[in-house]
């Protein structure tokens, strides 16, 4: 699959991506690469893969890695009873949400299985593990107050200097969403992150 093919196969891909801002981290995907090939990315929040295809369609062209982190149980509102919860997603044997199976299969479509690869667990425990310095990082996952903090906390410290910082769900406006995202992206401006873009509620940042 192509670049355009894989923007126009997203598209369809199940999620909480849209199109407008899906095709913004493509395009602040592929200016990264093109700044840094064999860079190193990683996304918080994977779900069934949407805003992983997007990416890795910039990844692939730059011979570039993103790393999809997720634990695959889905955030609180995803759960049963909640406004995005998807029956469809829960696995039968135990009850659980797991979106695993669906990330696989969409990573698989897009033929990216050699640019995307998955970690599965908890983002605070990856981390304290993971060493490597990123060349661009979206934080897309829980939107709880403590869970936004600690993926702020521990992942945006290992952006390289010149490398991007995507958050989404960025409201400014209390009556449009929930506040954490948004003071994290506070937060980030605040620690020497320039803000290049505003896409819907998708910022990207530059680290100085
Ligand atoms: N980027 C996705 C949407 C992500 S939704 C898309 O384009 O469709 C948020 C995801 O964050 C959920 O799948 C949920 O399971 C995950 N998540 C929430 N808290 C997490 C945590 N602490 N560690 C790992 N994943 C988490
Ligand atoms: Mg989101």
């Amino acid at each position: 699959m192509n670049f355009e093919d894989r923007l126009a196969y997203a598209e369809t891909v199940a999620g909480f991506m849209p199109p407008d801002e899906g095709r913004a981290l493509a395009r602040h995907g592929l200016m990264r690469a093109s700044e840094q090939p064999h860079g190193t990315w990683l996304e918080i929040g994977a779900w069934c893969g949407k805003s992983a295809v997007y990416l890795g369609a910039a990844a692939a062209r730059g011979a570039s890695v993103l790393y999809s982190l997720d634990h695959h149980h889905g955030s609180e509102e995803n759960q049963v009873g909640w406004e995005h919860h998807d029956p469809t997603l829960v696995d039968p044997v135990d009850g659980r949400l797991n979106t695993l199976p669906a990330w696989q299969r969409t990573i698989a479509v897009a033929e990216l299985e050699d640019t995307v690869i998955g970690l599965v667990g908890p983002s605070s425990v990856v981390a304290a593990h993971f060493t490597q310095p990123l060349d661009l990082l979206f934080i897309d996952g829980g939107h709880g107050h403590d869970v936004a903090w600690a993926d702020y906390t521990v992942w945006a410290p290992k952006v390289v200097p010149g490398g991007r910082l995507l958050i989404h769900d960025v409201f400014a406006d209390p009556a449009d969403g929930g506040r954490p995202p948004y003071e994290i992206y506070c937060a980030a401006l605040e620690a020497g992150f320039d803000e290049v873009d505003a896409v819907g509620s998708l910022r990207v940042l530059r680290a100085r």
